[in-house]
């Protein structure tokens, strides 16, 4: 629990939360109280309901999908999550000594006109310097989806935070596990190890490198997200889905009988094909009247194309439905 230092209300927090953001006046403040400023949304533009129609649209177009899961589904769960994420703008300037890969190419052969019989390679010594403007984007929960996590934030829409807003689609605006220092602790080592792996694409070993990593503008953004559930026959799927965008982030959907049926036949005759060629290549062994045929070579594929087939079978089969993204 804590006490919110604008409004008095008493409110719930979790464990990590570090920078809270009160749900009855929307205040952003730390746990001793102090107001944090750079406090930012992208607005929603999807409604829940326009949420839930972009989604059946698309997951309609998935291949396998049944005809009728547009007008059959029914959504059980709509949620609107507000996730917080911190997004930094950092400056790094890199100088950098080392070694890179070069070659010394002689006696080039006569009939073809850059082809060499002997090609030296040797490590050769490179210095340069150069500059980034790097934007760095951390999501400041722990215990996100990857898929949310990895969503694309369109932070040039960005507009100071509205608890209005928020409060208009009955939004759960979450709690930041990162204070504003640890967030730009963090977003100098990722501008570091950027600057790192541009410099070693130019040599592949650093003897010396001097940076200046500035994190500049940095603040927090809150970007909404329809968290849907919906049952089609007797079981249910999840998904996300952008309230800015309508992008979908990620859905679980039901493949019709036909298409599982359709995997399970293809599964089966992979299998029986495999089985051949590993009977193929053991005839010997086992004392069938074949001849041995790749011995090796039918071992393998054979073996590869019965797990394939295993594993098509099984996934046609098992009640655990395909989630793919997009
Ligand atoms: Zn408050």
């Amino acid at each position: 629990m804590a006490r919110c230092a604008f409004c008095d209300a008493d409110f719930e927090t979790g464990p990590g939360d570090v920078l809270l953001i009160c749900p009855y006046c929307g205040t952003a403040q730390t746990k001793e109280g102090v107001k944090f400023k750079d406090h930012y949304m992208i607005r929603v533009h999807f409604d829940q309901h326009e949420a839930q129609t972009t989604l059946l649209d698309w997951v309609s177009k998935q291949l396998g999908v049944p005809e009728d899961l547009p007008v059959a589904a029914n959504f059980v769960k709509y949620q609107q999550i507000w996730y917080p994420f911190w997004i930094s703008r950092v400056d790094a300037q890199t100088e950098y000594r080392g070694l890179g890969r070069d070659a010394n190419f002689y006696n080039e052969w006569p009939q073809r006109r850059g082809a060499y019989k002997r090609i030296e390679f040797f490590m050769k010594p490179e210095s340069g310097a150069f500059t980034r403007r790097h934007e760095i984007n951390i999501a400041a929960v722990k215990d996100i989806d990857e898929d949310v996590r990895n969503q694309p934030i369109p932070t040039r829409a960005k507009e100071y935070f509205s608890h209005a807003h928020a409060e208009e689609y009955d939004g759960k605006v979450l709690h930041s596990n990162l204070s504003e220092e640890q967030a730009k602790q963090m977003a100098r080592q990722i501008a570091l190890d950027r600057q790192t792996k541009l410099v070693l694409q130019e040599v592949s070993k650093i003897e010396s490198r001097d940076d200046k990593i500035d994190v500049g503008e940095t603040f927090l953004i809150h970007v909404p997200v329809w968290e849907l559930e919906y049952r089609y026959g007797n079981k249910k799927y999840k998904a996300s889905v952008s309230a800015p965008t309508g992008y979908v982030i990620e859905s679980e959907y039901p493949r019709s009988m036909a298409f599982r049926a359709g995997g399970i036949g293809a599964g089966l005759i992979m299998l029986l094909i495999g089985v051949g060629l590993i009977l193929l290549a053991l005839s010997d062994v086992i004392g069938l009247p074949l001849p041995t045929l790749f011995p090796v070579g039918g071992l393998i594929s054979g073996g590869l194309l019965a797990v394939i087939g295993l594993v098509l079978m099984y996934k046609g089969a098992s009640s655990k439905e395909a989630k793919e993204r997009v």
